[in-house]
């Protein structure tokens, strides 16, 4: 199953437009237990607009910040 973010991470705006995107989060990635990788990592949303300005987003699993 596919999962995508509804909203920006960041910002909370609706990833509605063209050029948002979202994806796992890689510091739930990292988060391995006994050596394996996450499988369930947690999705970031990004808007076109975080994207562009580079606002940092917070991780509301792990607390990984990211640009
Ligand atoms: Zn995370």
């Amino acid at each position: 199953m596919t999962e995508r973010a509804k909203n920006c991470t960041a910002s909370g705006v609706p990833l509605a437009e063209p050029g948002s995107t979202s994806f796992p989060c890689p510091g739930c990635i990292v988060q391995s237990v006994n050596g394996e990788t996450n499988p369930n990592p947690t999705i970031i949303g990004r808007s076109p607009r975080c994207r562009n300005q580079g606002v940092l987003y917070n991780c509301p699993t792990c607390g990984h910040q990211g640009p």
